[in-house]
């Protein structure tokens, strides 16, 4: 389950974080993930529980912020939200599209409790 490796980095992360702010615990994490990053949230949900046992976030408020993705059109510019990698325009109909956001896996913030 690529999840739980996943999970342990975050809390890595937030633990190398965490050390820099000379804090004993973390109290807060909050989490940013995109429908493009591969992740399934409930398998990341679970994954985490598992990976904070014993760390510095072990009784943290964790919390999980679901980006969708949104794709940009190159030809009229328009905006939309889409899972799909072949993204076709729903304004225009050309598939010269990009993704704008979707694909974040990353830690948002971080709350920590100093001596
Ligand atoms: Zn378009």
């Amino acid at each position: 389950m690529h999840e739980l490796s996943i999970a342990f980095n975050i809390v890595e992360l937030a633990t190398e974080e965490a050390a820099k702010a000379d804090a004993r615990k973390i109290l807060k994490l909050q989490l940013e993930i995109g429908s493009l990053s591969g992740v399934l949230p409930d398998a990341l949900e679970f994954a985490m529980e598992e990976a904070i046992k014993g760390s510095m976030l072990e009784n943290a408020a964790i919390s999980y912020n679901y980006i969708p993705a949104i794709a940009n059109c190159s030809d009229c510019c328009n905006e939309f939200e889409t899972d799909d990698y072949f993204k076709v325009c729903p304004a225009c109909n050309s598939t010269n599209t990009f993704f704008v956001r979707g694909k974040e896996l990353n830690i948002k913030s971080i709350e920590v409790l100093q001596d």
